[in-house]
């Protein structure tokens, strides 16, 4: 038999993927996967059910239902001051995923070099190159993650397509400060490149921060795609409904790729998000001050039972150095270990690295988006585990 694309095949499955299955198995409390528990706003929940009902149930618009684009353009109009036009600056996806796979798709020619901070979620590499990118790494590290300007810099040439920017930023929860977007968007700006911003954690920033979108500093408005996903803002991730937002003439071939991949997303499901978007902003606010809440909850557990915790101000995941507990394997032995032996999962920190040989080994990632007792019961399950519960 011939070979499928070799690019792809030599990806195994997701760690997500991986550690879920592994908690399921062993009947852990699963803090790996980022997904959120007992937070799905009822409202939205009965505005899917009642689209549902009502239909129509046939293919909505490629770029998505009007009531839809509308509803994001008011929305980045109310946080963000940003104007779009919803008719040519507003693109519905199925999924933030699909939305970067349309832009990297619908961007990149063969050979165009692609700047990507690391650590990164795993779906931007294999996508880049499949699509003839060259990735150009540059490495934030822990644990403060400030960008290294002068790498940052030397990683862009006259070769550089696009940046790929995600801030807040899984898995480090780094949330880009003011300085640091305005030294991108000058680097963006001078290379004549492109800026695709992952924002799917644009509602989770915690502590009195706002989040900034790219976009909105000078000169970045036709440069920047802003991507975001109601399965973050909505906490419903099984919904696979996001959004690009770009002018028109970066829209359109971002468009004309997810016209081949996806060509809509359930018009029931934009229906409801719609909806969502609609509500009063405080609702939208309300989620980070939720989250912060079980956050320190989970920390509090953690750096109880030994673990140094890193800062978090975004995203909903946290980093713990697992040496505090006395592990003295990698970072893959500790998640299996304490899924098995303890039953809580995380996610291995290396997994976000491009080389995991040359990956930091000693950090593991902590989803704290869980109802309060099952962050009480994990913390209390490793505590009793490394004897300091
Ligand atoms: N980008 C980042 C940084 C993420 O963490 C995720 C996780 N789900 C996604 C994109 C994908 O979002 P969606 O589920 O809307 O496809
Ligand atoms: N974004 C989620 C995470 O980082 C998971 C997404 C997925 O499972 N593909 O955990």
């Amino acid at each position: 038999m011939k070979a499928a694309n070799s690019i792809l095949s030599s990806y195994g499955t997701t760690i997500f993927a991986v550690m879920s299955k592994l908690a399921q198995e062993h009947g852990a409390v699963n803090l790996g996967q980022g997904f959120p528990e007992g937070l799905e706003p009822p409202a939205v929940l009965r505005a899917a059910a009642e689209a549902a009902e009502a239909g129509p149930h046939q293919y909505p618009p490629l770029m998505g239902i009007p009531a839809l684009r509308e509803a994001i353009a008011a929305h980045d109009r109310h946080f963000y001051g940003l104007d779009l036009d919803p008719d040519s600056e507003v693109m519905v996806s199925s999924g933030a995923t699909e939305a970067l796979a349309a832009c990297l798709f619908g961007l990149i020619e063969q050979g165009d070099e692609v700047v990507l901070i690391e650590p990164l979620y795993d779906s931007y590499l294999p996508i880049i190159r499949r699509a003839g990118g060259v990735p150009r790494m540059v490495r934030v590290e822990p644990p403060h993650w400030t960008l290294p300007r002068e790498a940052l810099a030397a990683a862009f040439s006259d070769k550089t397509k696009l940046i790929l920017l995600n801030s807040p930023m899984n898995p480090s929860a780094k949330v880009f400060d003011a300085d640091e977007l305005a030294f991108i968007a000058d680097l963006v700006s001078r290379h004549d490149a492109y800026a695709v911003c992952d924002e799917v954690y644009e509602h989770l920033v915690f502590d009195g921060r706002r989040h900034v979108p790219l976009m909105t500093l000078p000169g970045m408005r036709d440069r920047c795609v802003r991507i975001g996903s109601a399965g973050k803002t909505f906490s419903v991730t099984s919904w696979k409904v996001g959004y690009a937002i770009a002018a028109p003439a970066l829209l359109a071939p971002i468009a004309k790729t997810h016209q081949f991949l996806t060509f809509t997303t359930p018009t029931c499901l934009q229906t409801a998000v719609a909806f969502g978007l609609r509500q009063p902003p405080e609702v939208l606010e309300h989620l980070a001050v939720d989250m912060a809440a079980r956050r320190d909850r989970l920390a509090d557990g953690l750096r109880g039972i030994g673990f140094d915790v890193m800062d978090c101000p975004g995203t909903y995941f946290f980093t713990a150095d697992i040496r505090g507990v006395g592990f003295n394997g990698t970072d893959e032995d500790f998640c299996r270990h304490i899924t098995v032996e303890a039953g809580v999962t995380a996610v291995p920190f290396s997994a976000f690295y491009q080389d995991r040989e040359t990956a930091p080994s000693h950090y593991a990632r902590f989803c704290f988006a869980k109802l309060d007792s099952a962050l009480d019961e994990a913390a209390a399950r490793l505590g009793r585990h490394f004897g300091r519960g």
